[in-house]
């Protein structure tokens, strides 16, 4: 186990500096690129390519499968980065948790056979859990993953599952069991789920699409899977063991979601600082040295340097291999704080913006909707709070 240090460290300069670069190209073409987004409803694809050349797409895989493995302490820096300077890919997290997930869990072949294609690329993954009758309490669920011969057959329905049809493969969370088995061989609610790599083209699979706002380049669907058949050798980790390999990747999840906040709350505090500065409408003052104005942004500030130490904290516990229960401590703090921090910041880029706040030329309008996201998914804020209060506070359980 490594000592957590503070500070930034050179790699993560270096990586910052990497991310800057990346992104000049598009910062030139910004208008253009979100044009494309709004028209075609998905980030061009150039920024996929770009992503992989600068080494983020394979975070987490391996050298030895043409990887970079710089480690989560690295891709939350360029995760911040990147969100800084307004840019983004719904795809990105998603393919980078399944990454970790095929590599920390996945057999020798599953692990030649999709990571290279992850970190070079060639491939995007979404990530299918939730069910509609089951929600928060993912051990509800009901969709079955039942072996015959060489595959499983999956049959059963995931929901709000973003990017689906833009996805290669989706990383699927069945039942390998059912709950009435469960319940009678006396078995914890944990066991008998199963995590698959799935094509997304496979016969048996259909899509319909959710009126879903939010997410910018990805839109959510309902997955049907009416006998879809997926390869047995696709099963990640060992089977009906799925919640192990699934709860490695939810940990970081959580820490690149609250970078990206982190990095979301940067953007929106230049873009209010650079208009309350120039702003006049009484006298010469601009608006920016009214107190009401300026006392907001100034307490974003100093939030934002405890939301990004907390998540740097909670990278770092996990890239030195810390007990999971005291990294998924600081990942979920990291999440609740940093999440927070950005819906007020959004509510503040507003008020600070005036009427020109709800144009969409401005640009501000639409964090409102994507930090607001922040609260309920992946993790909502209440969840957190009752995952502090047993494990951290040790209180009773209420659910
Ligand atoms: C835009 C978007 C994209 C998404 N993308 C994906 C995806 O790609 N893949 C995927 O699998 N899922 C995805 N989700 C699903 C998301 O993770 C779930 O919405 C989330 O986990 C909550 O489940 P639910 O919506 O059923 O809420 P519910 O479980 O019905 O919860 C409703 C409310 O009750 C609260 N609540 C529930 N139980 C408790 C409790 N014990 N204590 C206190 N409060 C509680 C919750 O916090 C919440 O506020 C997405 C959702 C959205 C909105």
């Amino acid at each position: 186990m490594q000592a957590l240090t503070f500070g930034i460290t050179d790699e993560q300069r270096t990586i910052q500096e990497t991310t800057t670069r990346m992104l000049r190209p598009f910062e030139a073409r910004r208008q253009e690129f979100e044009r494309a987004l709004r028209e075609h409803g998905r980030v061009p694809e150039e920024f996929w390519t770009a992503l992989a050349e600068a080494g983020l797409l394979g975070a987490f895989v391996p050298e030895e499968f043409g990887g970079t493995a710089m480690g989560l302490s690295a891709l939350a820096t360029a995760a911040d980065a990147m969100a800084s300077r307004g840019f983004g890919h719904p795809l990105f997290l998603l393919t980078g948790m399944d990454a970790l997930c095929i590599a920390r869990s996945g057999s020798a072949s599953l692990q030649r056979r999709f990571l290279p294609r992850i970190a070079s690329g060639a491939l995007k993954l979404c990530f299918a859990i939730t069910e509609a009758n089951a929600g928060t309490n993912s051990f509800r669920m009901t969709t079955r993953a039942v072996r015959r011969g060489d595959s499983y057959v999956l049959d059963g329905e995931k929901t709000f599952i973003t990017g689906m049809d833009q996805a290669d493969y989706v990383l699927l969370v069945a039942r390998s069991r059912s709950r009435e088995e469960i319940e009678r061989g006396g078995l914890p609610k944990t066991s008998c789920l199963s995590v698959f790599v799935v094509d997304c083209h496979t016969p048996g699979i259909s899509l319909t699409p959710l009126p879903m706002r939010a997410i910018d380049g990805a839109a959510q669907w309902t997955v049907h899977f009416d006998g879809a058949e997926v390869p047995a050798e696709n099963l990640v980790g060992e089977e009906h063991a799925g919640a192990l390999a699934m709860f490695n990747t939810l940990n970081p999840e959580r820490v690149l979601i609250a970078a990206g906040a982190c990095g979301q709350t940067e953007r929106l505090l230049e873009m209010s600082i650079a208009y309350a500065s120039q702003r006049v409408v009484f006298g010469s003052r601009p608006i920016g040295a009214y107190q009401a104005v300026q006392h907001p942004l100034a307490d974003l500030r100093i939030r934002l340097e405890a939301a990004r130490a907390v998540t740097m904290k909670a990278a770092a516990a996990f890239d030195a291999g810390v007990d999971p229960s005291e990294a998924g401590t600081y990942a979920n703090m990291a999440k609740y704080l940093a999440t927070d921090l950005a819906i007020d910041a959004a509510d503040r880029a507003i008020q600070t913006h005036g009427g020109s706040g709800f144009s969409e030329d401005v640009g501000v309008i639409g964090y409102w909707e994507r930090t607001r996201l922040m609260r309920t998914a992946p993790i909502s804020k209440e969840m957190i709070l009752n995952f502090v209060g047993e494990h951290v506070l040790g209180l009773p359980r209420s659910y």
